[in-house]
């Protein structure tokens, strides 16, 4: 979501005159777009502030124009004033729903140092504000249609940050898919911290959604993420079994295997309803590669607790997971909780899970050399003549094969796997491009 939201900051400047800088040495604006969910990624935003000083100083005192520096997501959110007063190389903050007003803010701040727009959560007078335009390159593309979150799982800072559940409307959301899909734009995600949850009005459901933006020509795939196990209907699941632009490919998080866990954790399923849900979702779509989200070391957590969440991923079988470290974040119920883990135990069950997690991805990797994929490509390889692109299962690929194939979807053979990518040799001619699209 910070790269659609980073996306929308660079639209409504651009009116203004900026454009994008190759590098924060050649830019008279830098903006750090920021993530709070866990420490390290709240930490991160200080080491790059200090090296962002080394740079404006050297500009500054070679007589040049200066720099102005911008925070915004959700380190800003939470931790606008101390951002202020610990980092006085930061002109101006500037939370995730109020962005849209960057214009007004860089004026205010070009008169006095310290501007802050944080604490108000209107996402719909910031979609409404932001350009109808946006201005894309790449046949894939984000697309924010839900933002916030009222569901409280104990570790997590996003209701604190992003604000509540909302919806954009429907109308809105297939314009700006129409938009992308006159741009080139094969692909599109739709975004939202609980994009399941989504209800844009008049019944639009995000599986209503799905299957009207799959009516859109040239819009040949459609993913979303990231959903929770609870808000996963029936015609959601249906329409993975029916729409044909809907990608094989689910993230549906878990975070743990233990029931204890995942009532403190304030989850509202069990292991056992998140396997019998993925049980249902694999009846509809056999094929379909699952993702998801583990925590290990929440408070309190055991080893028998921990062996539960092995078991889980085990009977899953994840094509691709995400894993975390437990980390403690103010304000949330679970930083308050007894039992907190050693460090050492987190760090021991993490590499713990990921030697299965990894061996559950070569498993899936392997299980595809030998068949034929439809591969969009996105962009050269690092070698000559090489290609990338993505299978619908959302493994990068790489072929050799002409640049003009950029954005086509074409038949590939798959050869081999690697740590990180398939390779394979194309099979025969792509599916015919939009004419809309650029050669
Ligand atoms: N709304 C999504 C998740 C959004 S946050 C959902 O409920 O599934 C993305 C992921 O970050 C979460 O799924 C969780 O695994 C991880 N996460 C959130 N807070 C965390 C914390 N305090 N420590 C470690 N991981 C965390
Ligand atoms: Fe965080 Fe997701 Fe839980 Fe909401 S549902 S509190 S975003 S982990």
């Amino acid at each position: 979501m910070n790269v659609y939201d980073s996306e929308r900051m660079a639209d409504v400047l651009r009116p203004l005159g900026y454009g994008m800088a190759d590098g924060p040495e050649d830019a008279d604006f830098v903006i750090l777009n920021t993530c709070h969910i866990r420490e390290k990624a709240a930490e991160k935003v200080y080491s790059e502030l200090g090296r962002l000083k080394e740079i404006k100083l050297a500009r500054t005192g070679a007589g040049g124009a200066g720099m102005t520096i911008a925070v915004a997501g959700c380190v800003a959110q939470a931790e606008g004033e101390e951002l202020m007063r610990r980092a006085p190389v930061v002109d101006l903050v500037v939370g995730p729903q109020a962005y849209h007003q960057l214009p007004e803010l860089i004026a205010r701040t070009a008169r006095s140092r310290g501007e802050r727009l944080a604490a108000d959560f209107a996402p719909e007078a910031k979609f409404d504000a932001l350009p109808k335009a946006r201005a894309v390159s790449g046949c894939t593309a984000f697309l924010t249609v839900q933002e916030g979150c009222d569901k409280f799982c104990t570790f997590c800072v996003v209701p604190y940050t992003r604000g509540a559940e909302y919806s954009r409307p429907a109308a809105a959301v297939i314009a700006e898919a129409e938009s992308l899909a006159s741009q080139g734009v094969r692909e599109v995600t739709l975004l939202g911290q609980n994009v399941n949850a989504y209800a844009g009005g008049q019944g639009w459901t995000l599986a209503i959604l799905v299957r009207r933006l799959g009516e859109i020509p040239g819009l040949d795939r459609i993913r979303y993420t990231t959903s929770h196990p609870r808000d996963m209907g029936d015609d959601l699941i249906a329409a993975h079994g029916e729409v044909e632009a809907l990608m094989p490919y689910l993230h549906l998080p878990v975070q743990a295997g233990s029931d204890r866990v995942l009532k403190a954790m304030n989850r509202a399923h069990t292991a056992e309803s998140y396997l019998r849900l993925v049980e249902r979702i694999r009846a509809a779509r056999p094929d379909i590669a699952l993702s998801g989200d583990l925590i290990v070391g929440f408070p309190g957590e055991s080893d028998a607790d921990f062996e539960a969440t092995l078991d889980l991923v085990r009977e899953v079988g994840y094509a691709a997971c995400f894993s975390f470290k437990y980390s403690r974040r103010p304000g949330t119920p679970a930083a308050a909780m007894g039992r907190q883990v050693d460090e050492a135990v987190k760090t021991e069950r993490l590499a713990r899970l990921n030697a299965i997690l990894d061996e559950q991805r070569h498993g899936f990797d392997r299980d595809t050399v030998g068949k034929t994929l439809p591969v969009l490509f996105e962009k050269t390889g690092r070698n000559p003549g090489q290609l990338i692109g993505k299978t619908p299962y959302l493994q990068a690929v790489w072929v050799e094969g002409p640049v003009s194939l950029i954005g086509a979807i074409a038949p590939v053979h798959i050869g081999g796997t690697g740590p990180n990518s398939l390779s394979g040799s194309l099979t025969g001619s792509p599916a015919a491009a939009p004419s809309s699209e650029a050669a």
